[in-house]
C-alpha cells in the first residue's frame, strides 16, 4: 500500500542568532591613535514559509521535524558587518494552515504567494564603532547578536478548492474527476482506493473553469474517528460547493437513501457549518442500473429536501457535463474560496528577569549583559511608549539598578545594553 497522506505535521522551527560585534580599531603605519572600526554581527536567517504547488502532502515534514536557519556571522575589524544567515525557506503545499502548537491559534494561512515569515532571525551585535562618543573614545567593548526565536507549530493542510466531492468509497469521484478534468486519480473496484486527495481543473468553455477535489475516503462513522474519513474531512473545509456522488447501482446491494443520509450524518457532526453547506447530488452508475426504483426514491428524498439532483454516469460520460455546467453556474453566485484569519496573539513574553547579569564598568559607561536582558530588548519596540514603559518596569522590577548602585553608578553615566545606550538618572 501507498504510504499514508500524511496532511497535519508538527515542527519545531528557529531562526538564526545574530552575530556579535567586536572590538577593533584602526591600525596604520604612523598613525597613533586608530579609532574604534569594530564591526557589527551579521543579523541570523529568517525562517520563511511559501506555497508551493508541486507539493501536495505534508510528507516531508513526517521525516523531519526540526528546522533551524542559519546563524549571523560576527563582526570583523575595519568596519566590517558580518554575512547575514541565510533564510531557511520552508516549501509547504498551498492551503497549509500554520498553528500555534500550544494554543491552536491560526497564525498564517498559506494559500497565496506572499512568502511568510514565520521566525524573524536574530539582530546581529553592534561592532565598538557605535560606541565611540566626544567623551569616550576608545570604547573597549561591542555587543554580542540578539538570538533567534523558536516556535513549534502545527502545519494543517486544507485544500484550495471550489468543488469538493463526497461520498462512500466506490461510487465514481475519482472516476468524475478523471471524467470532467484533467487529474488521473487511481480508480479501482475497492473500498479505500484514494488515499491522497486528487485535484483537478474542470474547464467548462473559455474562461469559465474551476477547481475540484476527490476527498479521500468518507465513512460511516468516520466523525466519531473511526476509520480514515475523519482526518479527511478538513479538507472540504474550503469548498464553497458540495457534489454528493451516491451509487444507484445497486451493484453493491446497498441503499441509496441510507448512503445519503449517513454520509451527510457524518458531515453534520464533523462540521454543521459544513453540513449547510451547498450541496448538489450526482446519482451515479446509471449505465448499470438493476432497479430504477432505486434511483426514484433517492430522486424523491432528495428533492424534498430542496437539493438539485443529476442522474450521471461518470464512466459512461453520461450527464457529467451538464453537472459541471451547473457547477460552474453555481459557483458564480457562491462567495470565494475561505482563506482563514490569524488569530494568533502576540503576547508580552514572559522573561525570567532573575538571572545573572555581567557588569562591566569602562570609565564612565557601564556594560550591562545578560540573556534574559537580550531576549526582553528583542520584543520591545523603542520607538513605542507603551514598549519603552514596559521595558523600563521590567528593568526595574529586576532589581539591575539597585545593583548599579551598589556598585557606584553616578548620576549622568551611562548604561549600555547591547544596541540600546541611555544615561543614568536615580
Ligand atoms: P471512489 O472510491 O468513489 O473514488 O470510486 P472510483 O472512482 O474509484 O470508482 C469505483 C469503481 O466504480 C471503479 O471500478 C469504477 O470504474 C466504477 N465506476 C465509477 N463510475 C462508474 C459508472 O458510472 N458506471 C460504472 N459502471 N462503473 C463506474
Ligand atoms: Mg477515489
Amino acid at each position: 500500500m501507498a504510504a499514508p497522506f500524511v496532511d497535519t505535521a508538527k515542527i519545531t522551527v528557529r531562526s538564526g542568532n545574530g552575530g556579535n560585534g567586536v572590538v577593533s580599531f584602526h591600525r596604520e603605519k604612523y598613525v597613533a591613535a586608530g579609532g574604534p572600526d569594530g564591526g557589527d554581527g551579521g543579523r541570523g536567517g529568517n525562517v520563511v514559509v511559501v506555497a508551493d504547488d508541486h507539493m501536495s502532502t505534508l510528507m516531508d515534514f513526517r521525516y523531519k521535524r526540526k528546522y533551524v536557519a542559519e546563524n549571523g556571522m560576527d563582526g570583523s575589524g575595519k568596519r566590517c558587518t558580518g554575512k547575514n544567515g541565510t533564510d531557511l525557506v520552508l516549501k509547504v503545499p498551498r492551503g497549509t494552515v500554520i498553528r500555534d502548537a500550544e494554543t491552536q491559534e491560526i497564525i498564517q494561512d498559506i494559500s497565496g504567494d506572499e512568502p511568510f515569515i514565520l521566525c524573524k532571525g536574530g539582530r546581529g551585535g553592534w561592532g565598538n564603532q557605535h560606541f565611540a562618543t566626544p567623551t569616550r573614545q576608545v570604547p573597549r567593548f561591542a555587543k554580542a547578536g540578539y538570538p533567534g526565536e523558536t516556535r513549534e507549530v502545527i502545519l494543517e493542510l486544507k485544500l484550495l478548492a471550489d468543488v469538493g466531492l463526497v461520498g462512500f468509497p466506490n461510487v465514481g469521484k475519482s472516476t468524475l474527476l478523471s471524467v470532467v478534468s484533467r487529474a488521473q486519480p487511481k480508480i479501482a473496484n475497492y473500498h479505500f482506493t484514494t488515499l491522497f486527495p486528487n485535484l483537478g481543473v474542470v474547464y467548462v468553455e473559455e474562461g469559465v473553469s474551476f477547481v475540484m477535489a476527490d476527498i479521500p475516503g468518507i465513512i460511516e462513522g468516520a466523525a466519531d474517528g473511526a476509520g480514515l474519513g475523519h482526518d479527511f474531512l478538513r479538507h472540504i473545509d474550503r469548498c464553497r460547493l458540495l457534489i454528493h456522488v451516491v451509487d444507484v447501482s445497486g451493484s453493491e446491494g446497498r441503499d441509496p437513501v441510507e448512503d445519503f443520509e449517513a454520509i451527510n450524518q457524518e458531515l453534520r457532526q464533523y462540521s454543521p457549518e459544513l453540513a449547510s453547506r451547498k450541496m448538489i447530488v450526482a446519482a451515479n452508475k446509471v449505465d448499470i442500473m438493476q432497479d430504477p426504483e432505486l434511483l426514484q426514491r433517492l430522486r424523491e428524498h432528495v428533492q424534498a429536501q430542496g437539493l438539485e439532483f443529476f442522474e450521471i454516469s461518470a464512466a459512461a460520460h453520461q450527464g457529467t457535463r451538464e453537472l459541471v455546467k451547473r457547477c460552474a453556474q453555481e459557483l458564480q453566485d457562491l462567495p470565494p474560496v475561505a482563506v482563514f484569519e490569524p488569530t494568533y496573539v502576540e503576547r508580552p513574553p514572559e522573561v525570567d528577569t532573575s538571572g545573572e547579569v555581567s557588569i562591566e564598568q569602562f570609565d564612565d559607561t557601564w556594560v550591562v549583559e545578560a540573556p534574559w536582558l537580550q531576549r526582553l530588548m528583542a520584543n520591545v519596540n523603542f520607538s513605542d511608549y507603551e514598549s519603552r514603559s514596559w521595558f523600563d518596569r521590567q528593568l526595574r522590577a529586576s532589581g539591575l539598578f539597585d545593583k548599579l548602585e551598589a556598585m557606584g553608578i553616578q548620576d549622568g553615566d551611562t548604561v549600555s545594553l547591547y544596541d540600546l545606550e541611555f544615561e543614568y538618572q536615580r
